[in-house]
C-alpha cells in the first residue's frame, strides 16, 4: 500500500459526543502547525451516541478527517486494530479521543522518532494525580502483575499513547493474534524505542469506558496473551495438595492404628472445600487458554468496517433509490439504528 501521509492519528471512539468537538479543537491546530501531511483516523467503536454523524460534519471542513466506523461495539484494543489497519503514514500515532493524552505532545514524539532514529516513542504519564485513586490503584496493580509475568520492558507509565514507525504497524498488522494488548505486544517486539513524558489530564467530557468489568477483561487478556506461568500455578497448587494427601493418609492410618476414628468431620469438611477449590481454580485457568485457543481456531474477524470514509466506492445500495450509499447517508442511517428507543 503506498504511504500518501507522513503521520496517521489513530483515535478509537466509543460514546465521544460530547468530547469530539474539544478534541478536534485541540488535534487540528497541533497537527496543521507541524507542516507536515497528516490523516486522522478516527474509528468509532459502535458508539450508540452521535459520535458518527458528528465526525461526519466535522469532516466537511477538515479533509484530513477520515472516519472509520466499526459494526459493533468490539472494544479499545480491537478499534485500534481496525485503525492500524486502516493508516497509511509512515509514521502512526494512537491517542485517546478524551484529550487526557495531550495533541500538542504529538509533534514531540515525530521529532524524538527522527532524531534519535527509533522506531517506537512512548507517550510516558509523568504524572496520573488527575486520575481517580481506583484507577491508580488498580493500573499501579496491572503493571506490577504484567512486569512480573511478561517482563522488566513493561513501562508502569506507558499506556496506548505512542508513536509507531511503519515498520513497527506493519508487524502489529500481521499479527494473527485476535485480542492483542498493544502496550505489552509493542514492547515485547523490541523495536528500538525512546520516550517522550507527558502530563496526563483529565477527561474533558463524558466518562470512562472503562469500567472495572472492562479493566478485568484487558488484565486476563494480557496474561494469558504473555504467559503461560499461570498454568504452572496448577501444577504447584496440584502438587501441594498431593503433599498434603500424603500427610493426611499417614495420619488416617495412624488413627485407624491406633483406633481413634470416629472423630474426623472437620478434617473432611475441610479437605473436600480445600480440594474442590483448587480444582475450580485451575480449570477455570485451563479455561481461559483454551478460550484463547477456541477463538484463535474460529478465525471470525475481531471487526467489521460499516464503512469508511476514505473508501474508494461506496459498498451499498441506498435502499431506497437503489442508487449509491454515500458514506453521510450511512452514518446518519447508523446513527438512527442505534438511536435509543425513547
Ligand atoms: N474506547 C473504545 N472502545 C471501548 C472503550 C473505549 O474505542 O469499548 C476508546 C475511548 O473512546 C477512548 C479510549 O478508548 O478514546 C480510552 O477510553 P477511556 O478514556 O474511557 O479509558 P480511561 O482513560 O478511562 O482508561
Ligand atoms: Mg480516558
Amino acid at each position: 500500500m503506498p504511504q500518501v501521509v507522513t503521520l496517521s492519528v489513530v483515535t478509537p471512539m466509543f460514546n465521544e459526543r460530547e468530547a469530539v468537538d474539544q478534541f478536534v479543537g485541540r488535534l487540528r491546530p497541533a497537527l496543521d502547525g507541524l507542516g507536515e501531511s497528516y490523516e486522522v483516523i478516527a474509528v468509532d467503536d459502535g458508539s450508540r451516541d452521535a459520535t458518527v454523524s458528528r465526525l461526519m460534519q466535522l469532516r466537511v471542513d477538515w479533509p484530513q478527517l477520515r472516519v472509520v466506523a466499526l459494526r459493533r461495539n468490539v472494544g479499545h484494543q480491537t478499534a485500534l486494530r481496525a485503525g492500524l489497519k486502516a493508516a497509511r503514514g509512515e509514521y502512526v500515532v494512537s491517542i485517546d479521543a478524551d484529550l487526557q493524552d495531550p495533541p500538542e505532545t504529538i509533534g514531540e514524539m515525530l521529532a524524538a522518532a527522527r532524531r534519535e532514529k527509533v522506531d517506537v516513542v512512548y507517550g510516558v504519564r509523568s504524572d496520573r494525580s488527575t486520575d481517580t485513586a481506583f484507577k491508580r490503584n488498580t493500573a499501579g496493580l496491572y503493571y506490577w502483575v504484567m512486569r512480573r509475568l511478561v517482563g522488566p520492558w513493561v513501562s508502569d507509565q506507558a499506556g496506548d499513547f505512542r508513536l509507531m514507525s511503519r515498520a513497527v504497524v506493519g508487524v502489529l498488522n500481521d499479527l494473527p493474534e485476535p485480542r492483542p494488548v498493544y502496550r505489552l505486544v509493542v514492547p515485547s517486539l523490541g523495536f528500538s524505542s525512546t520516550e517522550v513524558s507527558y502530563v496526563r489530564e483529565e477527561r474533558v467530557a463524558g466518562e470512562t469506558k472503562y469500567p472495572l468489568s472492562r479493566m478485568i477483561r484487558l488484565t486476563f487478556d494480557s496474561i494469558t496473551g504473555f504467559s503461560a506461568s499461570p498454568l504452572r500455578i496448577a501444577t504447584w497448587l496440584g502438587l501441594l495438595s498431593f503433599l498434603l494427601c500424603v500427610a493426611l493418609i499417614v495420619t488416617g492410618l495412624v488413627a485407624w492404628g491406633t483406633g481413634a476414628t470416629v472423630p474426623g468431620w472437620t478434617s473432611l469438611y475441610i479437605a473436600v472445600l480445600l480440594l474442590g477449590g483448587v480444582q475450580l481454580i485451575c480449570l477455570g485457568l485451563l479455561g481461559e487458554y483454551v478460550g484463547r485457543i477456541y477463538a484463535a481456531s474460529q478465525g471470525r474477524p475481531a471487526f467489521l468496517v460499516a464503512f469508511d470514509s476514505a473508501a474508494p466506492t461506496p459498498h451499498t445500495a441506498h435502499p431506497l433509490s437503489g442508487g449509491p450509499l454515500t458514506a453521510e447517508i450511512e452514518a446518519a442511517e447508523l446513527d438512527r439504528e442505534r438511536a435509543p428507543i425513547a
